[in-house]
């Protein structure tokens, strides 16, 4: 039983039923109610004021009146918007205008009061329409809410059916079994029936309902009606309010134009006080203007005399200045005849000039050939005496064994020499002491060493003991630049005066060549194929060394065949052969030097010149002999190949002596093939060559027999005078050597 009860829906109470019959009832009262008061707020029904009242009051004070308490009936608007213009003056815009006013307030009140009208029955459709509308979904929800009521009930009808029906074929099934099932049935057809009639009870409510909805339709469609017949009125309204408004356009307009015309006036006046402004203004800067063109005039009047003044100054001035024109135009004149006058004496200046030149040339060549004879007079072969200082190896020695007589006669040309406490004079052309420098030595042969770009042959040999100073003179020390020797300094001297003859149209080309002979045989020093050290040399020279043949040819020129020539342009080049050279050059040791050479090292240079303006030629040769030792074997102490060497050097040495004192002698025969040397010297020791011989002595004690044999040889040689034989030097007779610009000393 009591799970059948659970089973049932909810049912409504009576209590429920009695609450919807008066919430339906209060509906309906509240929608009376507010038709009541929808109706009393109609227009007709209104209480309003009079016209008259209304327009006394728009008059008065239009802005400040209450819209509530006024009334205009449709015949008042008619006759407001009829009303015309009152006839007076035409021309009086004043009262026009007045009128207008009036009127324009009257209609702007008019319009506010429709607005307002307006207004308000729109607010009052609008609050019925939202009435209406929330009672119509009032009814309508609480006609779902019966409608879900019914269906509820329906559906615990048909449960309730569906139960009964079960419970009756249950009670079928059982029902001899259980009474109770009978008093059960009978509960639930009293349940039946509460519950029919609780339907019909919702069925009434329901008919009610629908009823009061009816009602509610009903006054909705009427007030629809007023808020029609309200929209029509206010659309009236509209139109009467844009007529208005028209006509309150066209007021405005004319009113416009009206105040248009005043600002017009009112401009052209602005205009003309404001012409009149500007013409005050103007009058006041012109014043003023005026006041500064007075000043300025009264300055420029002032600037003008002084301009005057200038102006006379300058125009005496340029008066002046024209007379000084005239007078320069006449000096001009004068200067023009004294510049032909000085051209003239210049060109007879030339000329003589021109012909002192001629006389100079021709001087220089009288010169030239009185130079030669002086020199030919002295003799070709001159001997120069050298003293070298004492050396460290002298240390022994206090004292030199040599003097050299102050005596006028004998300055710088006479030495002494001391033995056994007696004094031997000796006198050459020239004595260069211990303290002589080379520099001092070579002023004293330059000009014999620039005979040879003369044209002649040149020879210059040193002789000596070994020991007594004849490489130091010749080749200097190859350790000390500023000691260079009488070879080196020749050589430079040589180019350096090619090079500036060059100025005069000559051109010289140079060779040189250089060689020993050692035990009478000739070795070039320059050839490529040779290899340095002095034991090859010798067995390159001695064994199965080339035979250098010596040719002289018909213009006195010596060639030694297969001797190497190189053709020399720079004093660099010449340098760097004599350094090749001296390192090949054969060195011995023996007991009185360590570095005496032990050949006769001959360096031969060649020149040959042209002269391209005068077409002149010159040929000369330069010899510069550095001899190998004059010592007497007992004193060299050599023996074996040393003694050979020694043998040699003394025969050729004796032939040189020999060759020089069979010229002295003037013999038919010369010995000059006796030895290599003097076969080798032949052309420079005859003719019209120049020999100068250096006689290298050494101050020591120890030497001094030695010096005497190179002194008393050296004298012999002194007296001798190579004879002048007619021959010229080779160049062309009378024509201008190149060193005939210099001073000759020698
Ligand atoms: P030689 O060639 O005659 O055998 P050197 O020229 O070799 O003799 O000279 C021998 C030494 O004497 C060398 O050391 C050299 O420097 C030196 N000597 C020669 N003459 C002078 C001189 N005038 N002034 C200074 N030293 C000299
Ligand atoms: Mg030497």
């Amino acid at each position: 039983m009591s799970s059948r009860n659970q089973n049932r829906p909810p049912h409504s109470n009576s209590n429920k039923k009695v609450g919807a019959e008066e919430v339906v009832k209060d509906k309906r009262s509240s929608i009376e109610i507010e038709a009541e008061k929808l109706e009393k707020q109609g227009v007709a029904g209104r209480a309003r004021a009079p016209l008259s009242a209304m327009v006394n009051n728009t008059t008065s004070d239009s802005d400040g009146t209450d819209l509530n308490n006024i009334e205009f009936t449709k015949e008042d608007i008619e006759s407001l918007l009829n009303e015309k213009m009152k006839k007076g003056n035409p021309y009086n815009n004043k009262i026009k205008v007045d009128q207008m006013v009036d009127l324009i307030k009257r209609l702007k009140l008019c319009v506010r009061w429709c607005v307002h009208e307006n207004e308000k029955l729109q607010s009052a459709v609008e609050s019925a329409v939202k009435k209406s509308c929330d009672s119509e979904i009032e009814m309508k929800n609480k006609t779902e809410e019966l409608n879900d009521t019914i269906s509820d009930m329906r559906e615990t009808i048909s449960f309730l059916e569906e139960i009964n029906a079960k419970e009756k074929s249950e009670k079928l099934v059982a029902i001899d079994d259980n009474l109770n099932l009978q008093q059960c049935n009978s509960s639930l057809q009293s349940d039946l029936k509460s519950a029919n009639e609780a339907y019909r009870r919702l069925e009434m409510e329901k008919a009610i309902i629908v009823e009061s909805l009816n009602d509610t339709r009903d006054l909705n469609k009427e007030l629809q009606d007023r808020l029609k017949s309200l929209k029509d009125s206010q659309n009236e309204s509209i139109k009467h309010k844009e007529t208005l408004a028209n006509e309150l356009t066209c007021l405005r307009e004319e009113l416009k134009k009206i105040v248009d015309d005043r600002d017009r006036v009112q401009g052209r006046l602005n205009a003309v006080i404001e012409e009149r402004e500007n013409y005050i203004k103007f009058k006041y800067e012109t014043y003023s203007k005026l006041d500064k063109l007075a000043i300025k005039t009264e300055a420029l009047e002032e600037t003008c005399s002084s301009q005057k003044a200038k102006i006379t100054i300058l125009e005496q001035k340029l008066r002046v200045e024209r007379e000084k024109l005239e007078m320069a135009d006449l000096s001009a004149v004068e200067t023009r005849a004294m510049s032909e006058e000085h051209k003239r004496i210049i060109r007879e200046l030339q000329d003589r000039l021109a012909d002192k030149e001629i006389q100079v040339v021709e001087g220089e060549k009288l010169r030239k050939k009185l130079h030669n004879t002086v020199l030919e007079l002295k003799g070709n072969i001159r001997v120069f005496c050298r003293v070298r200082p004492l050396l460290r190896e002298d240390r022994f020695e206090t004292n030199m064994v040599v003097s050299y007589p102050t005596s006028i006669d004998m300055l710088d040309r006479g030495i002494e020499l001391v033995q056994n406490g007696q004094k031997q004079l000796f006198t050459f052309d020239k004595v260069f002491s211990h303290e002589a420098s080379q520099h001092d030595v070579f002023t004293e042969i330059s000009q014999l060493v620039q005979s040879a770009l003369d044209g002649y042959k040149v020879c210059i040999f040193a002789y000596g003991q070994t020991g007594s100073g004849k490489t130091y003179t010749m080749m200097g020390r190859p350790d000390a630049p500023d000691l260079k020797g009488m070879i080196p300094l020749s050589l430079e001297q040589i180019f350096q005066t090619s090079q500036s003859l060059k100025d005069q149209g000559w051109n010289f080309k140079m060779q040189a060549s250089m060689l020993e002979i050692y035990n009478e045989t000739i070795k070039d020093l320059l050839s490529s194929n040779r290899s340095s050290g002095f034991d090859q040399t010798r067995a390159d020279n001695s064994v199965h060394g080339k035979q250098y043949t010596i040719r002289h040819d018909k213009n006195g020129n010596t060639h030694v065949l297969d001797l190497t020539i190189v053709d020399v342009s720079s004093p660099n080049e010449i340098s760097s052969l004599l350094e090749k050279a001296a390192q090949i050059r054969s060195m011995g040791r023996t007991q009185m030097n360590e570095q005496s050479s032990r050949s006769h090292f001959v360096v031969t240079l060649r020149m040959c010149g042209i002269n391209e303006n005068t077409e002149q030629q010159v040929q000369g040769v330069l010899n510069l002999i550095d001899l190998a030792g004059s010592e007497r074997l007992s004193k060299s102490g050599a023996t074996g190949d040393r003694l050979k060497e020694a043998q040699a050097i003394n025969q050729s040495l004796s032939s040189l002596s020999n060759v020089i004192f069979a010229l002295a002698k003037k013999e038919e025969h010369i010995p000059f093939r006796d030895s290599k040397l003097t076969h080798l010297l032949q052309p420079c020791l005859e003719g019209d060559s120049k020999t100068l011989m250096f006689v290298n002595i050494s101050p020591d004690q120890s030497s001094i027999d030695e010096s005497l044999c190179s002194l008393r040889f050296a004298a012999r040689v002194n007296a001798v005078k190579l004879g002048f034989h007619g021959v010229r030097p080779r160049h062309t007779q009378g024509a201008m050597s190149p060193a005939l610009a210099r001073t000759e000393k020698y």
